[in-house]
């Protein structure tokens, strides 16, 4: 299965951005993926992936850097001619109560969560209204919806994820692409691993649905926004969290 079709995930190499990828295989995506650090991971993915119909480039850059977002976005155009699909998916935390958080925990995690956000649709966007066509997810989170105790910084990022795709989807609606954002609540990746399982059952305690989500949960809602079938929604923020936020 090859639908021709070009689709961007950054953050690739994590557990999120993994599921995602593999299910863009599975459809019949060519992608680039990106990674910062991790390429390991990223290579040992690759290798697994089912479908070789499709090809798949690895791409390494650090999206918090505008030349490097232009890089990522150049070498998709160059090689496979289009980008339909963008993920923007990578993000890091650096919990610290407000008292102990330094200017650095915060810049770092905006600068990534939310300059590279922008980074990265900065430089599809040309392209995509050049096609008068192209699909922008952004992965923001539960936090930027309801806050959290320690994650001033992350909240933010992802908080003003949010405002970027209702803006994005305003601005690019009538070149006929959409964007949306993904607020996942809890997710099983290294993110979350760093919690104690104390931690994660209080967390547990507080989901309607009983359970932490899967990357899977994740990928399936990418695989929607995607599709043809989600040609008219642009601007929404879904959330993917059992209930946690409603
Ligand atoms: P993860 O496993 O830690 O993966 C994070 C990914 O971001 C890695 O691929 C990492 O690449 C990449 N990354 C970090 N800094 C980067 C940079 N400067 N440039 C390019 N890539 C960079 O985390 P995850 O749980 O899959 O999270 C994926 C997304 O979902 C994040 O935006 C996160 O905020 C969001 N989210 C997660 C949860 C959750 O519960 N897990 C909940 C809500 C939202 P390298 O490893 O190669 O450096």
């Amino acid at each position: 299965m090859n639908l021709n079709k070009t689709a961007v995930i950054t953050g690739a190499s994590g557990g999120i951005g993994s599921s995602i990828a593999k299910r863009m295989n599975i459809l019949g995506y060519n992608l680039v993926l990106n990674y910062n650090s991790n390429s390991e991971s990223l290579k040992a993915l690759v290798e697994t992936f089912e479908n070789e119909e499709v090809e798949t480039r690895i791409f390494q850059a650090d999206i918090s850097k505008f030349d490097e977002a232009e890089a990522l976005m150049k070498d998709a155009i160059n090689n496979f001619g289009t980008i339909d699909v963008l993920v923007n998916n990578a993000g890091i935390t650096r919990d610290k109560i407000l008292t102990m958080m330094s200017a650095d925990d915060f810049n770092d995690v905006i600068n990534i969560n939310l300059s590279g956000t922008f980074n990265c649709i900065k430089h599809v966007c040309k392209k995509m209204i050049k096609q008068k066509s192209g699909r922008i997810i952004n992965i923001s989170s539960v936090i930027g919806l309801i806050g959290n105790i320690g994650q001033v910084n992350y909240a933010a990022s992802k908080a003003g994820i949010i405002g970027m795709t209702k803006s994005t989807a305003k601005e690019l609606a009538r070149k006929k692409i959409t964007c949306n954002a993904i607020a996942p609540g809890f997710i099983q990746t290294k993110m979350t691993d760093a919690m104690t399982d104390d931690a994660k059952q209080e967390i547990v305690k507080n989901i309607p649905l009983k359970r932490l989500g899967n990357p899977e949960d994740i990928a399936d809602l990418v695989e929607f926004l995607a599709s043809e079938k989600a040609s008219y929604i642009t601007g929404q923020v879904i959330s993917v969290d059992g209930g946690l936020h409603m």
